[in-house]
This record gives C-alpha cells, structure tokens and sequence, in this order.
C-alpha cells in the first residue's frame, strides 16, 4: 500500500509546515498503515493562524450574496462528490460506507442551514426609541476561529461549526484527529473550487502542540471543540482563561429508558442500531439500556435475535458493523468485557467471539445483562460495540438512574404512553432526548449539545446557537441633528433618560 504524507491546508493550499514530527494513519480494517499525518509544531500554528487573521479581514467585508453563493456552491460540490468523502472516511477510520454517507449528509444539513445566512445574521431596529433616537443591533464575526474535532465524525463534527463561522465571516483554522485526518484536506480543496478566498479556510495537522497553540493564541478569538470530556474540560478551562469564547462538548453515556408498554420489536431494531452503528464509537450511541418491569427478557431475545444475523467485517464490503479506531482501542474495549464478567455482570453476547480475517481492529457486538450502576461497564464511556442492561422496577428508578448520570448529551425514552413521554422531558436532566427515537441528533436548524460532563460552555453547536456563538454583539444609539424633531437641550450633566 502507498504511504501517503497527509499535511496542512494553509492560504489556500496544501502545505508542509517545517516540523519534523508525524504519526501513523491506519486502515483499521486491515491494519496497515495507510499514511503519515504531519504533526505541526508552534511555528507551523503560527504560520497557519497568521493567514487565517489575514484573509479574516477581508472576508468579513464579503457581502451576504457573496458568502452565501460560496456556501451553495461548496454545498454542491460536497453533494455531487459525496462518494468520494465517504470513501476516505472508512478507509482511515472503518465505519460502513453507509454509515460515512450518513455522516456527510448530516454535516451537509449545516451548510444548507448557513447559505441562509442573509437570514439568519440580521440585526434589530427600533425606531425612534427616544424623541428622534434609533437604536439597531448588529451581529459581527469574531475574526479567527478555532475548530477542534474529535476522530469520530471526521466530516460531520468539522461541519457541524464551519459553515457558520464562514458565513458569518470568520476564518477558520481547524485541527482535525490525527487518527483520521484526510477528510479534512479533501473538504479544504472543495472550498477552493466552492470560491472562498485562501485563508478563511485552513487545516492544522496535529495533536496536543497544535491544540495548545491554538488554545494559546492571540490571534484566535474562539475554540469549538468536541471529544473526550477530560480534554474537553481542559481545552475549555485554558481557552477560557487566554479569554476566549469557549464551547467544549465532551463524553457521554446515553441511556435508553423501555417502559413495559413500548413496542418491543421498534426498542430491539433501535437498540442495535444505536449501540452498534458505527461499532458504538457516536457520542450519541446508546450505551445502557434500562428495561423497566418484567420485559426485559423478552428484550433480550429479540436482542439476541438481531445480533445472529450482524455482519461484521471490512466497512467497505457491504457488511452492518465496521472495526474500531486502533487496535489500542479495540483492546481496551475487549478489556472492559472481561471487567464486566468479573464484576459479575451476565455476558449474552460475546464480542470478542467475532471472526475477520486479516489484522483489522475488530470486535463484535457485546450485551451485558444485571449490569448495576457501579460496574466499570457501566460507569465509564467505553465507547465501543458493548451495551449494558440495567433492570430497574419502576420509571421514577429509571430517570433516577438516568439524572445520576455525570453525563447529559443523550438519552431516549421508548413508550406508548404520551403521559409518560411529556413527564420524561419534563424531567430528565439531558441536553437530547428521543421519543421512540433512539439517536436523537437534532436537525441543523436547532443546536447540539449535551449537559453537566457533556459540554463546557454555555453554547450549543450549529441552528441559532451557533450564529450567536460566532458573532458579537453590537448595537448602536444615533441621533441624526434635526431641530425640528429634537432640538438640542444644551449640556445637561445628568445620567440621560429618555424622552
Ligand atoms: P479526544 O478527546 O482524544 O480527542 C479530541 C481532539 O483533542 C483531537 O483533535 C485530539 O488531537 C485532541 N487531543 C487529544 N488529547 C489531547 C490533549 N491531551 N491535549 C490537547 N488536545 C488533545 O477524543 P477522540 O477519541 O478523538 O473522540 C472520542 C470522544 O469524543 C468520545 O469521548 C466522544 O463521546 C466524544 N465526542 C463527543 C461529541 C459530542 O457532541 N459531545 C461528539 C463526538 C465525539
């Protein structure tokens, strides 16, 4: 296989940096190497970051048709080449093509939103709010913004918060996982054909030094970051202390409530689907199934059922379940496994039973049944293909259960009883929540994020949130001299009221 060199994207162009560090990238489902991501140093960051405060200049004058045009036509090259992104994403990361096709179209919904940005960045006017005083707001961009996404969703996450910080008119700098980093360049090449000016779009490769350097800048005005919550905890309280705007969403434990009167066939279908797709590596996986009642045999030979029939294999051979990021990781997932068994929990299914042939990083769907909240199993984010069942009596045990969680980013509630849904919502203290619907990712037009552990900061990713998050504020009193309407009063030293 050919080892490629995967390197920055800075002023427009592919770019080499001067740091001598790499690491590997690797087909997870053979194993191999397929590539050497440069890892930038200070001096590379601040190259990038200084074309990034140059073309911020000019493109936060680009008028609203300009970048929206931008924005369509970098919509319409993603569409019409999404076959070719999705293929980059399983290649370094494994999840199925499906899977990748799904991710690019979710992170295609963000741009479709923010190509209304003549909408969506307008001010507010209030006429004569004082005798012959207008008062009107305006929204700005920040300038420099940086972006750091976790391996997961190398397309997605990055486009959960770039469209709109471009369209709001600010450059980007984004630091993509240096576990799957090639997304990222192909995306840069489409806003250059798309027309954005070099320089509002740049990627730094890099791990813990180009984040640093980012969190560190200057030059940098904000930090979007997702990943794990222990960096996420970090970046936020370092971003904020250099006095930057700060959103940091972390890890998560997504529990999935079944009342005894949900659809048992629709709670085992949306079960797999959101514990396994991806082989459980989506912050919105679910990891802890909570069956409430008698019904939770019966959930697990339906269970059971669906998993006899799972295809795990080479995400690109048309198969359900792909492998995990790296083979570190598919061995501690394997470890929490055998933590389970001997904190007690009943093993139903057994992952690392699964067979592929080559080196790939593969583990098969695990279930864990009388998992009790104190297992490691339980309490930690494994994220990998093992769910655990908890059985509880009662639904209040269930939201006690769910609210004694650290994490809030997701959490579904199966049930034919709208009584229950309306008091789940009401209240579970979690950031999404599904009724009937196992991955409850809101559409771009609302904002992501989760609560407590989930995320550092007060703002969401993307919908309204995410214009505010990348605009400041101003609004601006005036008074235009016209005796007619409000002769001059002369000096007046007291603090000025309104008229
Ligand atoms: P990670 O925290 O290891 O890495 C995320 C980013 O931080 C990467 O760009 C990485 O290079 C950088 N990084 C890693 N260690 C660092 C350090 N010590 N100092 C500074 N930067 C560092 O996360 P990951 O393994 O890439 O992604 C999986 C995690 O992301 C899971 O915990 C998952 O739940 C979370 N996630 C959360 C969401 C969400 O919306 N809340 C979405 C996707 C993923």
């Amino acid at each position: 296989m050919d080892v490629r060199t995967i390197g920055h994207w800075c002023d427009g162009a592919a770019w080499s940096g001067t740091s001598a560090r790499s690491a590997a990238v690797t087909d997870p489902a053979t194993g191999e190497v397929s590539g050497r991501v440069l890892l930038a140093g200070r001096s590379d960051a601040e190259v990038v970051i200084a074309a990034a405060v140059r073309a911020a200049a000019g493109w936060r004058r680009a008028s609203l048709a300009t970048r929206s045009k931008v924005l369509f036509r970098f919509r319409e090259l993603v569409d019409a080449r999404k076959e070719e992104l999705a293929a980059i994403i399983t290649a370094e990361h494994g999840k199925t093509l499906d899977d990748a096709l799904g991710e690019v179209s979710r992170g295609l919904e963000v741009v479709e939103f923010a190509c209304g940005i003549g909408h969506l960045q307008k001010g507010e006017f209030s006429e004569q709010a004082s005798t012959g005083i207008d008062v009107h707001s305006k929204r700005q961009p920040l300038g420099v913004v940086g972006i750091i996404s976790p391996f997961n969703f190398p397309a997605m996450v990055p486009m959960w918060f770039f469209p709109i910080a471009i369209a709001t008119g600010n450059a980007v700098v984004l630091k993509p996982s240096e576990k799957d980093p090639g997304a990222s360049l192909w995306m840069a090449q489409q806003w250059r054909e798309a027309g954005l000016p070099d320089g509002v779009f740049n990627v730094l490769q890099g791990d813990k030094v180009a984040v640093d350097a980012l969190l560190d800048s200057p030059d940098v005005a904000s930090i979007s970051f997702v990943g794990s919550t222990p960096i996420a905890r970090y970046v936020y309280e370092r971003a904020s202390a250099a006095g930057k705007r700060v959103q940091a969403l972390g890890g998560a434990k997504n529990h999935m409530v079944v009342l005894p009167d949900a659809d048992l066939d629709l709670v085992a279908d949306s079960a797999v689907n959101a514990a396994f797709g991806s082989a459980g590596e989506r912050c919105m996986a679910v990891s802890v199934l909570v069956a409430v009642g008698p019904i939770v045999d019966t959930v697990i030979g339906k269970l059971q059922d669906r998993l006899a029939g799972l295809r795990v294999g080479d995400g690109r051979s048309g198969c359900d379940m792909g492998p995990l990021i790296t083979r570190e990781h598919r061995d501690k997932v394997a470890s929490y496994i055998t933590a389970g068994v001997e904190a007690g929990a009943k093993l139903v299914v057994d992952g690392r039973d699964v067979s592929v042939p080559g080196d790939g990083f593969f583990l098969g769907p695990t279930v864990f049944d009388q998992v009790t909240p104190e297992m490691s199993i339980y309490t930690d984010e494994i994220f990998g293909p093992v769910l655990s069942v908890v059985r509880v009596e009662t639904y209040e045990q269930a939201v006690d259960l769910v609210n004694s969680s650290p994490y809030g980013n997701g959490v579904a509630l199966f049930t034919t009883d709208g009584g229950a849904a309306r008091r789940f919502e009401e209240e579970v203290q979690v950031g999404m929540i599904g009724i009937n619907v196992p991955v409850p990712v809101p559409i771009a037009a609302y904002s992501f994020g989760g609560w407590k552990s989930s995320l550092f900061g007060d703002t969401h990713a993307h919908g309204a949130e995410g214009v505010r998050f990348f605009t400041r504020l101003k609004v601006v009193t005036s008074r235009w001299p016209d005796p007619s309407v409000a002769p001059s009063r002369g000096l007046e030293l007291a603090f000025p009221t309104h008229a």
